[in-house]
């Protein structure tokens, strides 16, 4: 049992571990920061940032500038990074449960949700999260191949990232350079063959998880347009009822956008992204057991209420098929178990109740805590996992009053900084993140781009060992 004082100095601080440099750690290290912690956080890779870096798509750098706030909490005093070092390769849970008063998961999900149908792992059927991972350069994805010289590609799912994925399959080479896409992926990208891109959903346009200014996007590209077929805006019972009594004004602009693209028809564009709606994929079509794929075939849809009120897609006895020679699957991620850090298999996230770990039986592991995507699903935005930190960070400071923390043994910060330069001897500190930082962004400026990414994680700790002027 810990025994703080109120008001701790920063000898006396407690210390806490934070898993994982994404949006969702960064938010709870600078709260916990102002709560009197001091705060280390690993991640796996030598860079920071998580899905900031590694998942908003190139093309929305005003997304991406939510890094300069976490730059800020980054410079703070009792902020430490130590990137390269991995939970459960280099590091155990139970060892971090001997240095820090309280270990904070921020791990993001960074499986994808499989379809279960036949064919779904044919080449040339991919899941998205990896296609994304791809063209924004993580260090895991830098060896894959796609192969973009068919015509037609299907994207199966109605979120965000299907958007993205859809658009940059379909970006002009001058809407795509100047971005900090990895250079592999504009390489491959703009000798691309895609001209049309199909965004298949199982429902109907009320149900698309898109959000309205993602949606509207899809007007504004170059050389592509947008193709909605005004059919398919004629919306069943349930969900007109729906739209009008109990949807959100996300949902209800959705349609507005989508009933606008279909009056405006197509324009006259080279390239095309169509919208289809109640169209589930039953197979993955190709040459017999391993060929390439050379379609989808699809069920369609009908709209039912559930007994919970949900409004399901529910098959009917037609089917079509939809040839194409790419399947990106988009269909929502899902968590890793890492270590024996307690995992609810089901829903794919660490098991907690309001961010205190816990286990089956609800009894909450002391000094274990979890945010952001792991803890609540992947849902929401970037600024969603601000207030969700703060929810557990509430949870935290509680449990510090209640002398409820953890007890560390090992209470040394020297040491622990020791500990994991020993146990990866290639981890990367904020200076080294620095000097990746500086070589990338100077590498980018002569051509008008943020930054070029080092995409091998040799370069980038290689870079991160040079001073930030070399
Ligand atoms: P998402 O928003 O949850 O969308 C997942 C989609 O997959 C839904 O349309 C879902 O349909 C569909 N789906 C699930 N299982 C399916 C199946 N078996 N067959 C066919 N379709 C299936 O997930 P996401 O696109 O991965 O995005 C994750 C989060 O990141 C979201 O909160 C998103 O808004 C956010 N994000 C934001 C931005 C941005 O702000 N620019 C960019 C990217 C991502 P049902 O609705 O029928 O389940």
């Amino acid at each position: 049992m810990t025994d703080l004082p109120d008001s701790a100095t920063p000898t006396d601080a407690p210390r806490a571990v934070i898993v994982g440099a994404g949006p969702s750690g960064f938010y709870a290290a600078d709260q916990l920061l102002t709560a009197g912690f001091e705060v280390d956080v690993l991640d796996a890779l030598p860079t920071p940032f998580g899905l900031v870096r590694a998942g908003v798509a190139p093309d929305h750098p005003k997304i991406k500038a939510v890094t300069r706030v976490y730059e800020k909490t980054a410079r703070k005093d009792g902020f430490r990074f130590f990137g390269g070092v991995v939970l459960g390769r280099d590091v155990t849970r139970a060892e971090l449960l001997e240095r820090y008063h309280v270990v904070l998961y921020a791990l993001g999900t960074s499986d994808d949700n499989r379809l279960n149908v036949p064919g779904e792992d044919r080449p040339g059927s991919h899941a998205a999260t990896h296609f994304v991972a791809w063209y924004n350069g993580h260090p895991d994805a830098a060896d894959h191949e796609y192969d973009l010289s068919v015509k037609r590609a299907v994207v199966i799912g109605n979120g965000n990232v299907a958007i993205d994925v859809a658009r940059m399959l379909v970006l002009h080479p001058d809407e795509l350079t100047p971005t900090d896409t990895a250079d592999h992926a504009i390489d491959v990208l703009s000798q691309s063959a895609v001209e049309e891109v199909i965004l298949l959903g199982r429902r109907g346009p009320a149900q698309a998880a898109f959000t309205n200014p993602e949606l509207r996007e899809l007007a504004d590209l170059q050389r592509a347009g947008v193709e909605v077929d005004a059919t398919d805006l004629d919306l069943d019972e349930h969900s007109a009822r729906w739209l009008e009594e109990e949807a959100d004004i996300t949902s209800r602009k959705n349609v507005e956008i989508l009933r606008d693209y279909a009056e405006k028809g197509p324009k006259d564009a080279s390239h095309r992204v169509i919208l289809r709606f109640l169209r589930s994929p039953v197979e993955i079509l190709g040459e017999g057991e391993h060929g390439p794929v050379t379609g989808v075939r699809v069920v369609v849809n009908e709209i039912q209420k559930g007994e919970d009120g949900s409004l399901r897609a529910v098959p009917t006895d037609r089917e079509e098929t939809i040839e194409a020679g790419l399947v990106l699957r988009s269909i929502g991620y899902r968590g890793k178990p890492v270590d024996d850090v307690p995992f609810d298999d089901r829903r794919g996230l660490i098991r907690n109740t309001g961010g205190r770990v816990c286990a089956e039986s609800g009894d909450a592991h002391r000094g274990e805590y979890v945010v952001g995507w792991i803890k609540r699903g992947p849902s929401g935005v970037i600024g969603t996992n601000k207030k969700d930190a703060a929810d557990t960070v509430a949870r935290i400071v509680e449990d510090r009053s209640a002398n409820a923390l953890n007890t560390p043994t090992l209470t040394d910060t020297e040491e622990i900084a020791a500990f994991y330069a020993q146990r990866a001897p290639d981890s990367v500190t904020w200076a080294g993140w620095e000097a990746i930082d500086a070589h990338e962004k100077s590498s980018g400026e002569p051509h008008g781009r943020p930054r070029v990414k080092l995409v091998r994680l040799a370069d980038l700790v290689e870079r991160s060992r040079a001073t930030s002027n070399s």
